[in-house]
């Protein structure tokens, strides 16, 4: 058997979609579970509607979500031209190959070709044999200016490189007796065809480019983990055949095969995607956490490179385990990267008030004379403030943390006490104290 040969074959005409990058991860799993080359192919004939936005589009959404290609652009070595609008003289010579065997003719300017109007049978990996009568007018493969059709293109490029097996739409299902008749006259092989169910809108109507949640962009902007996103995109139309939902990339490789497609239609569903990202975010540790937070507190815009990079690795090391999206943590532990803190009014009301003064004056000399200044020892200092005054230390706490973060929750206070820094707790409690809640 030949060695696994697929693609993924997008036009750049928008932004990289759902329903595109699941049809390049099918591809992309198929390849790395057969030892194959998975290859990038830009179908860009369409000069009016393609943009150089759309292309890097293509290329960002592809890498962030781990699916790097082993031809095509941008792809070191002599991997060739990957584009279409580069390969305009192969098409002219596959063209000269229909000529010759009689299969295309001249229609006022534009090329036809000749169906040779039998039934064509599509053994799909995926859909079963469609046969499809060959009734309809005869397609056009070349426009009178001298452009070509994408039927042909896309044959004679799956023809070129070699592909194996197509994973694509089923939108595509029709197309593809078209596609058998010109491999046929051009003396090739066509590939196995694996054409994978629509993605639908929870309302049932298929999800288009304009849907929202549709753009991959905006999970990368809204702090999605790409391998949540992945994950998730797999079980769009793919299952372990269990009731597993969760499962490493690696496993899903071993396990992928076109028989394991369902023929349904895939229904995108958002609460199942927000799951899987919260349990991907939960289990993020170490340097991976890290670079995740890094990248979701810099795109809020906190300064981050007035800090050192200890300072950094701490803070963010407080937050494991806490959230479930990128864009919450901002909100969640942006008081150590501020000059001021943003109080919770709902928690101002509640916690700077008159009969705290005392409390957390008496909390603030505790740790002022606190030696030194870590999470153990202060914690020890505020319990000891709270047998004082014969209180509960919630009932410390919660000012506490209150007038170092701005808000009532967040990582664990003597931990973020200790990474704060003396200094800055001091201040941040001296200016609490100034609130005129507590002279209310
Ligand atoms: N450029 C086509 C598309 O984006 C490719 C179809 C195919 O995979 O054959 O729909």
């Amino acid at each position: 058997m030949l060695p696994a040969r697929v693609r993924f074959a997008p036009s750049p005409t928008g932004y990289l979609h759902v329903g595109g990058a699941r049809t390049a991860l099918f591809n992309w799993l198929y390849a790395r579970h057969a030892g194959g080359k998975f290859i990038l192919r830009i179908e860009d004939t369409d000069a009016a509607r393609n943009t150089p936005e759309a292309l890097v589009a293509i290329y960002d959404g592809l890498r962030w979500l781990g699916l790097e290609w082993d031809e095509g652009p941008e792809v070191g070595g002599d991997s060739g031209p990957y584009r279409q609008s580069a390969r305009q003289a192969i098409y002219e010579q596959h063209l000269r190959t229909l000529e010759r065997g009689g299969h295309v003719y001249e229609d006022h300017g534009t090329t036809r070709f000749r169906s040779p109007r039998q039934p064509v049978t599509v053994n799909d990996l995926v859909c079963g044999a469609v046969t499809f009568e060959r009734d309809e007018p005869d397609m056009t493969i070349r426009r009178p200016d001298g452009s070509f059709i994408f039927h042909f293109v896309n044959v004679v490029d799956d023809l070129e490189m070699g592909i194996t097996h197509v994973f694509r739409g089923e939108d595509h299902l029709s197309n593809t007796p078209k596609h058998i008749e010109l491999f046929r006259a051009l003396g090739g092989e066509p590939p196995r065809y694996a054409h994978i169910p629509l993605i639908l809108n929870p309302d049932g109507s298929k999800m288009s480019k304009r849907d929202q949640g549709a753009s991959v962009q905006s999970y990368l902007d809204a702090g999605y983990l790409p391998e949540a996103v992945r994950n998730y995109l797999c079980l769009l139309g793919w299952s372990p055949k269990d009731d597993r939902e969760k499962l490493p990339i690696e496993e899903i490789i071993r396990l992928f095969r076109p028989e394991n497609l369902n023929r349904k239609n895939a229904a995108f569903d958002l609460d199942k995607l927000n799951w899987l990202q919260g349990e991907y975010a939960r289990e993020l540790e170490g340097d991976r956490l890290q670079q995740v937070a890094r990248q979701a507190l810099r795109a809020a815009g906190l300064p981050l490179e007035n800090f050192s990079a200890d300072y950094i690795d701490a803070a963010i090391q407080t937050c494991q385990g806490k959230f479930r999206l990128g864009s919450e943590l901002p909100a969640y532990a942006g008081f150590y990267f501020t000059r001021e803190v943003a109080l919770d009014p709902q928690g101002v009301e509640k916690h700077f008030i008159p009969e705290n003064r005392e409390k957390l004056q008496r909390t603030r000399a505790a740790f002022a004379a606190c030696e030194p200044f870590t999470a153990d020892p202060l914690q020890a200092a505020l319990k000891a403030t709270a047998t004082d005054l014969g209180v509960k230390a919630g009932v410390l706490v919660h000012p506490t943390r209150l007038a170092v973060t701005g808000s009532d929750s967040g990582p664990s206070l003597y931990h973020l006490l200790e990474i704060l820094g003396r200094e800055v707790v001091l201040t941040r409690l001296d200016q609490a104290l100034a609130h005129p809640g507590f002279c209310r």
